[in-house]
Formats: C-alpha cells, structure tokens, sequence
C-alpha cells in the first residue's frame, strides 16, 4: 500500500514535469510583446512574433537606409564626432507613420554644438531639415539655428 501511494506520487510529479516542458516546449518570447506566445505565432530563428518580425525589421531597414545615414552625415556637418542615439531610441522618438514614410523625416539635434542625444533630438521633415542645414552653414550661428528649428517646414 505505502509502496503504491509511493508510485503514484512520483508518477503525478513526472506528469506535470512533462506538462511543464511541453508548455516551455512549446512557447517563445517575443520581445515586443514582452510575453511568451505559442510557437506557430513566433517567427523561426527570431525573438519575435510575426507582427513585431514585420514591424522591426522594417524598422531596421528604414534606419539602416535612411535615418541615421542622414544623422552621421549632419553629425560631420555640425562637427560632432559621435551619435548618442541607439536604434531604440531612434524608433521610439518617431510615431508609426513617420517610421513607414521614413524618407520624409530626420532627426536632428536641438543644439547642434551638442552631440546627438535623446535629450537632444527633435524629428523634423526632410524639407525642414535642408532648411537648418543651409542656416547652420551660412555662419554656424546656434541662434540663427534654432530660430529656424522654430519655423515649419
Ligand atoms: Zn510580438
């Protein structure tokens, strides 16, 4: 009897182990959703579902080909040597629609005599943003800079 009771124990144990590992098994995380999901939602050989799979790798196109390019390349023109902002942040600085329509936008810094940080950042238009560059080059004045920030483009 006690051996029995025994048995039946362990076996109750070894079943939920196994329910356990199939429930791991059969899960991933996605870093988006910041929660596991089931297996068939989550992209192969990715760390995201399928949405975010969608949505990030676009991003990571839109950045690669066209935000921080124009972000390295007014760094030079400031005289700045670094960039202070990671692909993180350079996403959560942009709404969605700015993300998808990315060659319509920069991100420029708000004093230029600064690096660019995300304290130290504003998304403005393309437009906008040939606009600052010709005042900055006419004297490299922050003030005439910053009037022209001001201005809409
Ligand atoms: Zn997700």
């Amino acid at each position: 009897m006690d051996q029995w009771t025994h048995m039946q124990c362990d076996d109750n144990e070894t079943q939920s182990l196994v329910k356990l590992a199939k429930k791991i098994k059969d899960k991933r995380y996605c870093r988006e959703c910041m929660k596991m999901l089931p297996l068939d939602q989550i992209k192969p050989n990715s760390f995201f579902c399928h949405k975010h799979y969608k949505m990030v790798s676009s991003w990571n196109r839109a950045e690669a080909d066209g935000v921080r390019p124009k972000c390295i390349a007014d760094m030079h023109t400031f005289g700045q040597t670094t960039i202070q902002l990671s692909t993180k942040q350079i996403r959560d600085l942009m709404t969605p629609n700015q993300i998808q329509n990315y060659k319509k936008w920069c991100i420029v810094p708000v004093d230029p005599t600064h690096p660019l940080t995300v304290d130290n950042a504003v998304v403005v238009s393309s437009i906008h943003r040939m606009f600052l560059i010709s005042h900055w080059r006419l004297g490299h004045s922050l003030i005439q800079y910053q009037h022209a920030l001001t201005l809409k483009k």
